[in-house]
């Protein structure tokens, strides 16, 4: 094992996800994968990878670097969504590639049009409607101006979709104002259709939107955290499922996060552990030295607090968290041994550490803590 811990990705999870997300949203909306933040942490390449082999064919990325790396990683042709981050050089290499794009600036318009004019192609666009977010998207003046200019500039541009983005559709207490956005969003998206503006796609939904709002599906979906098997909030996951015979839930986690002991040691009754004086032995006791620690993502408030799987028995984190190592308790595991497998998040026998509570515990949202895990962890794909 050449790093200290690894990751592994279930591509039957997602299979049974995506067949989930399948069923709920019917064979004519376009289900888009979101796979910014490096695929939500599982990796990019990796989860790429295996969502095509479950039958993904439009992906939605952050930023250039984000659509690059996924170029790379994609077997089969896919349509690629840039959402967010472009500046003018890597406008230009996004419109060679036949990337779509969101469009929320007037001055992006005119540079997406100058450099499909050169290149002699026609840009792919998404234009983003400010509709109560307050983030990106074009206000009413601005998009009057944009509708102007595409009138103008149709050889160089299409008008692939009209998109807006809600403020929070994982929260009843933000129900008023995702009503008010999608209305002002239906009644922009109504007016430019009137003036001829008809793009080939609407799209508005989230994953929270797509349950809780099934009428923001329209042509397409933009579906991030559930494909990965995690609900964007428990309010997301009991209004689901209130509505519903059985009470189950339909999707799977597809991570796991997995390291090994690298050294046991017996600490007397008395004795602190570990840096400061956060922990005293209460009794004799025998630990267990893993590998992993906040440089690694686990984060340093889950000293005293976190807890891993070691033979399938949950053994609890002891003293603070350091910046590569940790240490925990396996006094009552009987037969631990160096080298014995140890789950960090995930399932291990019948047990399993969720992201939901090991994020309550670091405070942290499921988006956060996922998209935290470094880079450098090796991911592996699992059936
Ligand atoms: C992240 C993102 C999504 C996906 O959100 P989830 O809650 O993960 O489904 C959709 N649209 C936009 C614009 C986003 O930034």
């Amino acid at each position: 094992m050449l790093h200290s811990s690894y990751i592994e990705i279930s591509k039957s999870a997602l299979q049974n996800n995506i067949d989930f997300l399948r069923s709920e949203i019917g064979p004519d909306v376009q289900f888009s994968s979101v796979v910014k933040g490096n695929a939500y942490g599982h990796g990019i390449e990796p989860f790429a990878r295996i969502a095509q082999e479950c039958g993904v064919s439009h992906f939605a990325v952050f930023s250039a670097d984000e659509a690059d790396r996924l170029l790379k990683a994609i077997q089969q042709p896919a349509t690629i969504l840039v959402m967010g981050y472009l500046d003018n050089p890597e406008l230009e290499w996004a419109i060679q590639h036949d990337m779509e794009f969101f469009v929320f600036e007037l001055d992006r318009l005119q540079e997406a049009s100058a450099i499909a004019r050169k290149l002699g192609k026609r840009a792919k666009i998404h234009l983003e409607l400010e509709t109560g977010m307050n983030r990106t998207g074009f206000n009413k003046a601005a998009l009057a101006k944009a509708e102007t200019f595409l009138d103008s500039h149709a050889s160089e541009m299409e008008l692939q979709g009209i998109c807006t983005h809600f403020a929070g559709a994982e929260s009843m207490q933000n129900h008023d104002r995702v009503l008010q956005q999608l209305q002002a969003y239906n009644q922009q998206v109504e007016r430019m259709q009137k003036a001829g503006h008809l793009p080939r796609q609407r799209h508005t939904a989230c994953s929270a939107a797509m349950i809780s709002y099934p009428e923001t599906r329209m042509d397409m979906v933009r579906v991030g955290i559930m494909q990965y098997g995690f609900w964007p909030s428990p309010e997301t996951y009991s209004q689901y499922i209130s509505g519903r015979e059985e009470k189950k839930d339909p999707l799977h986690r597809l991570i796991n996060w997995k390291s090994r002991i690298m050294s046991l040691k017996s600490v007397p009754q008395g004795e602190y552990i570990g840096y400061g004086t956060s922990f005293r032995a209460p009794r004799d006791l025998l630990l267990a030295v893993v590998p992993v620690g906040y440089a690694w993502g686990y984060s340093r408030s889950l000293s005293n607090q976190g807890q891993v799987l070691i033979k399938g028995t949950r053994a609890a984190v002891v003293g603070t968290v350091n910046m590569n190592v940790m240490m925990v308790d396996v006094t009552d595991i009987p037969g631990v041994g160096k080298d014995d497998e140890v789950v960090l998040l995930g399932k291990q026998g019948d047990e399993s550490i969720t992201v939901a509570s090991f994020g309550e515990l670091s405070t942290q949202l499921n988006y956060e803590l996922l998209t935290r895990l470094p880079l450098n962890i090796p991911r592996y794909v699992i059936d």
